[in-house]
């Protein structure tokens, strides 16, 4: 596709569909020719609606960003515009068909050298460059009539809101290292100034006397089980409206719960009817409610409707040293430990044991041949490693191919994020050609390896699928959030679908994901990122067949830590916001119930519950501070579940210690 095309696409796309309507704006998003501010290597995904690297390890913003905060300032062809953060000169090139003059100020020496260059080249005549600290404006050309700043600070600068005229606008985004608060103000007198937020997005940090210090704040690599937002997410929070109502009817509709252990499900397991798959959620990583209430749903389904199979959020290799020990009838040796990776309280706790005892003796007792499973695919290494035993045992020449194969990868075991960097920025091959190469030859040999054990090279498989799987997930990483979070997701949905097949025809799966990847991405702001995610996928691929369950709390204790990598705490969960589903349930004053969505009781709820509102998901990260940005995103509850399932109190999974740690050694999976 030629530029121009792909610009005219990427505006209809990304940016006019997704609600900026200054035409003056997207005149200028239609021809500023993006390439042009990119490292070459790059330019092929000049249209691709994302932040991408640029030189100093800094980015140049996505695209729609850029529009939403050009057309938020409300330029006149006239006026005059201070930008702070010149980084390729993008913006600043957009900025200039919109006013009539910028000044731009970037504290990269290197990075203002190339962006003056570039927009003289490009006979931008109207541009000034600056190379300074953009906290303290720029005194020289001030006042502006409008400033703004594309850099993520913890405050409003002073000098900036000083530098402006009365009746100017300042855009910037405020809040921590990794999420903030897009923010406009507009000097309505000498020294008054109005406040609207305009949602929730994410910026490099804002370094300078007024800005962040060098050392501080500077995001690292995210690897979270929550979406996080990617640059440009706007949020426009629901009014409060009728929240009273709207509870009563809730609770008019609500099947309440006394306890979880006795719970009466038969309503549920009637709604569910002859569904193949079920997806059940939680809001948290580490409620120890969800995971009580799942298990016995679980138990139910198995019980009650044969269920064959439960497929968790945990890495492949771990969930199979469950499995192994649940069906009892393959060796449990391994010579790495198995849910030790960070989380290790999503899985290593008291409830997931409950759980694995009661499959164990299930199928002892019953002859049911129940299978556990994990989707995710952070194991790159471990399931290196597992592929590489496995050919040990049944075909040793081909061992030695995996090991060196496979071997390329190990410099980058303890953060294999760095390896999709230097895949991309460096002149280092990338391992993709090794690591597809190793699953075709191991799938070539399928009939081969089958014949000796069919459960083993199913599992061998899948590990090789997560290893190929996880290079191409941390290549991706590094453009942005949303290629990763849908390669993870569409990997998860593959795996379902090989677990199924390889449990034949009559295979019914139970899934336990967060609500993030379970509820169905079209009826959430994820859609307008351009997500999908694991209950999106298998409502196209089963439609009425998949029944999804999502779950709620208002307030209560979690367990997760505050940053990736850092110890578990047990943190106190803030209330809900007054504008989320989560108040309205909390407002019904019942402390636990099912509410059917599919097809509710009363017509007048699903219209009701119709209307978006923001909704919470805490991760294995939760940070309260900053809750409204980091946790909160936009969605329609009865689009998203058939069914939601609510504790208003909640409190944390107990975690099980480390073998290092535990009284004796165990052969448990979970205790060792
Ligand atoms: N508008 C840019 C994106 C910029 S990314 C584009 O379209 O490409 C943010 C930029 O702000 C980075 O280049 C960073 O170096 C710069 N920056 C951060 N703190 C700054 C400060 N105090 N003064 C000037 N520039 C700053």
């Amino acid at each position: 596709m030629d530029s121009l095309k792909a610009r005219k696409t990427m505006v209809d796309r990304h940016v006019r569909a997704r609600g900026v309507r200054d035409p003056r704006v997207l005149a200028a998003m239609g021809t500023v020719p993006r390439e042009a501010f990119l490292p070459p290597e790059l330019a092929e995904y000049a249209y691709d609606d994302r932040p991408l690297p640029i030189s100093s390890g800094q980015t140049i913003s996505q695209p729609y960003i850029v529009a939403v905060m050009a057309e938020a300032l409300a330029l006149r062809p006239d006026e005059r515009v201070l930008e702070i953060g010149t980084g390729s000169g993008y913006a600043a090139a957009v900025l200039a068909q919109v006013a009539g003059r910028v000044y731009t100020v970037e504290r990269i020496e290197e990075l203002a050298t190339l962006a003056r260059s570039r927009l003289v080249a490009l006979g931008y005549r109207n541009v000034d460059v600056h190379l300074g600290d953009g906290t303290l404006g720029w005194r020289e050309h001030a006042p502006y009539d409008a400033i703004v700043v594309a850099a993520g600070g913890p405050e409003l600068p002073r000098a900036l809101l000083d530098q402006l005229i009365v009746g100017g606008r300042l855009v910037m985004p405020v809040g921590d290292g990794r999420a903030q608060e897009l923010v406009r103000v507009t000097r309505v007198g000498s020294d008054e100034y109005r406040r609207d937020e305009l949602g929730a997005v994410q910026f490099v940090p804002l370094i300078g006397e007024q800005g962040w210090a060098d050392d501080e704040a500077v995001p690292r690599a995210p690897r979270g089980t929550i979406p996080r937002r990617s640059v440009g997410t706007l949020v426009s929070p629901s009014p409060v409206t009728r929240t009273g109502t709207v509870a009563k009817l809730i609770a008019e509709c609500a099947e309440p719960i006394a306890r979880i252990e006795d719970a009466p499900l038969d309503a549920l397991l009637d709604r569910i009817g002859d569904a193949k798959v079920v997806l059940l959620g939680e809001a948290t990583h580490g409620t120890s409610e969800f995971y009580r209430m799942r298990t016995r749903i679980t138990q139910e389904l198995i019980r009650r409707k044969g269920f064959t199979s439960i497929a968790v959020e945990a890495d492949w290799p771990d969930a199979a040293a469950v499995d192994r020990y649940i069906r009892g009838d393959r060796p449990v040796e391994r010579a790495w430990v198995p849910f030790t990776r960070f989380p290790t309280w999503m899985w290593r706790n008291a409830e997931t044991h409950q759980l694995v005892e009661w499959l164990r003796a299930h199928n002892r007792e019953t002859g049911a041949n129940v299978s556990f499973s994990g989707l995710d695919l952070y194991s790159m290494y471990t399931s290196a490693f597992e592929v590489v035993r496995y050919l040990e045992r049944v075909d040793p020449l081909a061992a030695r191919a995996a090991r060196e194969r496979y071997g390329r990868l190990t410099p980058w075991e303890h953060d294999p994020a760095a390896y999709g960097r230097a895949a991309l920025l460096s002149r280092m091959a990338s391992c993709e050609h090794d690591v597809v190469a190793m699953l075709r030859e191991l799938l070539a040999k399928r009939i081969q390896y089958s014949a000796q054990d069919g459960d083993e090279f199913f599992d061998a498989a899948q590990n090789a699928r997560v290893v190929a799987g996880a290079e191409q997930y941390y290549r991706a990483m590094y453009y942005g959030s949303v290629e990763s979070w849908n390669l993870r997701d569409q990997h998860m949905f593959d795996t379902l679908r090989a677990i199924a097949s390889h449990r034949g025809a009559d295979s019914k799966l139970i899934v336990w994901e967060h609500n993030s990847h379970v509820g169905d991405a079209a009826a959430t702001e994820m859609a307008a990122r351009g997500e999908h995610n694991v209950g999106h996928l298998c409502r196209e691929a089963y439609g009425d067949d998949v029944f999804v369950v999502g779950f709620g709390t208002d307030h209560g204790t979690v367990a997760a830590a505050h940053a990736w990598d850092e110890p578990m705490e047990c943190m106190q969960v803030r209330p809900a916001r007054a504008d989320s589903y989560e108040r309205l349930c909390h407002m019904t004053n019942v402390p636990a119930f099912l509410l059917h969505l599919r097809d509710p009781v009363r017509d007048t709820l699903g219209d009701e519950l119709s209307e978006p509102r923001l909704e919470r998901a805490i991760g294995v990260i939760y940070r309260p501070d900053t809750e409204l940005a980091s946790h909160y995103f936009q969605a329609v509850l009865p689009s998203q579940f058939d069914e939601y399932i609510w504790f208003d109190e909640t409190s944390a999974v107990t975690p099980l210690p480390h073998a290092a740690q535990a009284a004796a050694p165990s052969r448990h999976p979970l205790l060792r």
